[in-house]
């Protein structure tokens, strides 16, 4: 196995305490056995220095602390000096408390947190009861801005759907008020194909114009964040222009290890052997031969973007015909980033920070 990072999303559980409407996890109520974390955790830091374990579900906090400090213990045990692991975890937040804050505090786990804001949370996040779930985030959120801890929070996550296009404007300043400062917006998916590349990038686009408005420059959403480090640096750590899905593998509770999860649901979501049984050189080997590099369709091929974008997110979005929005969204931040170059000299070797820092000079007339 090459060094690079590799990122395991962990389904600790198919079990959930909520019912979303766009949902497409099983709930066979499927808890992960320590036996499969035990081995993931040798294998893993055995096999490669640096790893991302992405804990998901299901709801992940159905696992009660005691999982996870049997999950850190482990670490600890197979821990080499050359490892280096990064601890994120994905949860709907209707159980986070006090206890948990404290938790999470001391061992540096990153938390995501679902929640699609004040107008559209409860459309689709409702609980099994079929009651919205928005009233107990905003608990939740506030609760965590107590903890004064601005690393606890790794974000909000957002999904797309229909009705966030409908309320795209001043979408943005919505989640402000929620008291954030990180978050990303994911693209809606369905059996009878969700959100169109099209309608996404609009939709992002229209963030982006939000996001420029506002003149909050420690505001970080993540898609704009890492196409801006790209257009700077030529470099982004969003997997999407990576064009390396093999090294996000997705292990189910009885250790069945498949591709990035983002592929359920296409001809690519094969399983690749299972992490109790098998070498993982020989599990990442076949997901190499399984995520296969695809043939750039025409329009790509003369696109001024494709060196970033190479159409690349093998799961979510592949081009399906025109790709206006998209493009123009690069444009936008490429343009953006031209104009702040500029103002400033050796802007490659400076970072976001800087970018952020221009841009406020940029917005305020200077
Ligand atoms: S919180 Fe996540 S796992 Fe639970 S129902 Fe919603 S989308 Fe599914
Ligand atoms: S921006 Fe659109 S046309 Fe250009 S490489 Fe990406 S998907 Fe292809
Ligand atoms: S399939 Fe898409 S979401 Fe998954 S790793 Fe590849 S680029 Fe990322």
């Amino acid at each position: 196995m090459d060094d690079k990072q590799i990122c395991f999303i962990v389904k600790v559980t198919t079990r959930c305490n909520l019912a979303c409407s766009y949902c497409y996890e099983e709930k066979t109520d499927e808890d992960m056995d320590l036996s499969v974390v035990e081995s993931l955790t040798q294998k893993a830091l055995a096999a490669t220095s640096r790893v991302q374990f992405c804990w998901h579900g299901g709801e992940t906090l159905l696992r009660g602390i005691s999982f996870y400090e049997e999950v850190v213990s482990c670490q600890k045990r197979f821990r080499g000096e050359h490892n280096k692991i990064l601890n994120t975890l994905q949860t709907n937040g209707l159980l986070l408390d006090e206890d948990w804050y404290a938790w999470f505090s001391g061992s540096g786990f990153r938390v995501g947190i679902s929640c699609d804001g004040p107008t559209c949370h409860d459309i689709n996040r409702k609980t099994i009861a079929g009651n919205g779930s928005f009233k107990n985030i905003l608990t939740t959120l506030s609760k965590m801005r107590e903890t004064k801890n601005d690393r606890l929070c790794g974000g909000l996550l957002a999904v797309v759907t229909p009705e966030m296009l409908e309320h795209s404007e001043n979408l943005l300043e919505e989640f402000i008020l929620l008291g954030v400062k990180k978050l990303d917006f994911l693209r809606y998916k369905a059996p009878d194909g969700g959100l169109s590349t099209e309608e996404y990038y609009g939709f992002i686009r229209s963030i982006f114009n939000q996001w420029l408005k506002l003149d909050d420059a420690s505001l970080k959403i993540r898609t704009i964040d890492s196409t801006l480090n790209y257009f700077i640096r030529g470099k982004s750590r969003l997997c999407r222009y990576l064009g390396d899905c093999k090294r996000f593998l997705t292990v189910r509770p009885n250790g069945d290890v498949y591709p990035c999860e983002c592929l359920h649901g296409s001809s690519m979501y094969l399983k690749l052997g299972n992490i109790l049984l098998d070498d993982l050189n020989d599990i990442y080997r076949k997901a190499g031969q399984v995520i296969k590099q695809h043939k750039l369709p025409p329009s790509c091929s003369d696109c001024f973007f494709t060196a970033l974008c190479r159409n690349a997110c093998a799961g979510a979005e592949r081009l399906e015909g025109v790709c206006l929005e998209k493009k123009m969204f690069f444009r936008d931040i490429s343009n953006l980033v031209q104009t702040v170059r500029e103002k400033n000299v050796n802007a490659e070797r400076r970072s976001w920070l800087w970018v952020a820092a221009t841009l406020r000079m940029i917005l305020q007339g200077d």
